[in-house]
């Protein structure tokens, strides 16, 4: 096994990274404490899983007698492959965690550092010695900054010569200036957290988000950067993981655009990676209907990349795209425009695949794959249809990563197994083509 890939992990988020261990030690101590009614929890839960699931019971039973009681918290909690694919169910499942991360933050520092030297500690044990973990946080402004300085904090003291800990703050996309102008205000009072808090992310939800609502962010981070360069934020950003709202065409253009804005690694990218038959293949009528303002920012797209497009194939009809943005321009912005798939169509958009993996290559712009991530929750439907054939094959710069190592029971090393399982690829080979994952760290 290439102990270069095996060892930097640089696309994780804390809250995924508890196994089912951690989740008992975690919650040991206050799991009776804990009101598992929260936020509707264990109504959302019990209906997605269809089962009566007895937070209370299941800890006591496997504290008291593990044999039998630790494989079923085992199994409430890890989101396998038996759970089919189900995001529902995912996010029901990880929240079984997050119950206690939120009442563990609320309920004093000492707790909270405590759960993140659980998940660092096992990271150390699986024999990684560089993690760049991703978490927000919520509350009002000065919360907010003493979360993220806790975290910080903790995940410093946790580096030494041999683990090296870093963290990123994870922006939501429906509001990311608040947490985003926090991350700032807190490295202006306390200069000293930005050898730790060295990047920013764009997570969560996908859909109904284009890169280009984040351009004015991406400058003032750009700005403030050039302002104070001791407190660098780089920026990470989830991209063309989840895209049924949209044509494969624009998804594949969000990738780019991600990569155009600035991020220095896109998360996962399975829209430049997943054969278009197969990803339409995933719904009825998938990927057929868009917004006509989504359609015409792939219109301007297309034609200002003709040449570049024509270069690897893809017809661009210029004359044809501006009649289409005439007549377009009759519609409302929300109104939808649907077009089907031919097989000249799917030809294309590999072709506009392959030109988005060169312009992300030409960049410098690094893909995060995490294997199994998009197995179980980026509707990738096998093995032999991964991205990562595609994403491998093309010279773009590449690592492997385990987003939710926790939450999915696996770990870095099993993820390159895995890769070696399912490509052609031998170790050698392997770790020739990626290179030292750490040159793209943060
Ligand atoms: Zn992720």
């Amino acid at each position: 096994m290439p102990n270069n890939l095996t060892s930097c992990d640089l696309h994780v988020h804390l809250a995924g990274s508890f196994y089912a261990e951690d989740l008992l030690a975690i919650g040991a101590p206050i799991f009776r404490e804990v009101d598992w009614n929260a936020r509707g929890f264990l109504d959302g839960y019990n209906a997605a899983l269809q089962t009566d699931l007895n937070p209370i019971q299941l800890f006591a039973e496997a504290l008291e007698n593990p044999e039998i009681g630790f494989p079923k918290l085992k199994d409430a909690y890890v989101f396998g492959v038996e759970d089919g694919g189900d995001f529902e169910k995912f996010m029901w499942k990880y929240r079984l965690f997050t119950q206690l991360w939120g009442y563990g933050w609320e309920r004093d520092r000492e707790t909270a550092v405590s759960m993140i030297t659980q998940a660092v500690e096992h990271h150390k044990r699986h024999g990684l010695n560089y993690v760049e973990y991703r978490a927000g946080f919520w509350g009002e402004d000065a919360e907010l900054r003493r979360k993220m300085q806790i975290c910080t904090e903790t995940l410093a003291a946790e580096s030494d010569g041999h683990f090296t800990a870093r963290y990123i703050v994870a922006l939501p996309r429906d509001d990311p200036w608040t947490m985003y102008q926090a991350v700032r205000q807190l490295l202006a009072e306390q200069p000293h957290l930005a050898q730790t808090l060295v990047g920013v992310d764009f997570a969560s939800h996908e859909e109904g988000y284009s890169p280009k609502l984040f351009r004015d962010i991406f400058q003032q981070i750009r700005r403030d950067n050039a302002a104070d360069p001791a407190q660098q934020l780089s920026i990470v950003y989830h991209v063309g993981e989840t895209f049924f709202d949209k044509s494969l065409e624009s998804a594949v253009r969000w990738c780019h655009e991600a990569a155009l804005l600035g991020a220095k690694r896109l998360g996962h990218c399975i829209a430049l990676g997943l054969d278009p038959a197969v990803a339409v293949s995933r719904r009825p009528q998938a990927h057929e209907a868009e917004l006509v303002s989504e359609r015409l920012d792939q219109i301007a797209y297309d034609l200002r990349h003709a040449k570049g497009l024509r270069q690897v194939g893809v017809a661009v009809d210029e004359q044809q795209l501006r009649a289409e943005q005439k007549s377009l321009g009759n519609l409302k912005k929300d109104d939808l425009v649907e077009r089907p798939y031919t097989p000249q169509r799917f030809q294309e958009i590999r072709q506009r695949q392959d030109f988005a993996l060169h312009q992300l290559t030409q960049l410098g712009t690094v893909i995060e794959c995490c294997p199994t991530s998009n197995l179980r929750i980026g509707g990738v439907p096998d093995a032999a249809h991964h991205p990562v054939h595609k994403l491998l094959a093309s010279p773009v710069n590449l690592c492997l990563c385990t987003d939710d190592p926790g939450t999915f029971d696996i770990s870095l090393a099993s993820e390159v197994e895995w890769v070696l399982q399912h490509t052609s690829f031998d170790p050698d080979e392997l770790a020739q083509r990626l290179g030292t994952p750490c040159r793209f760290a943060l």
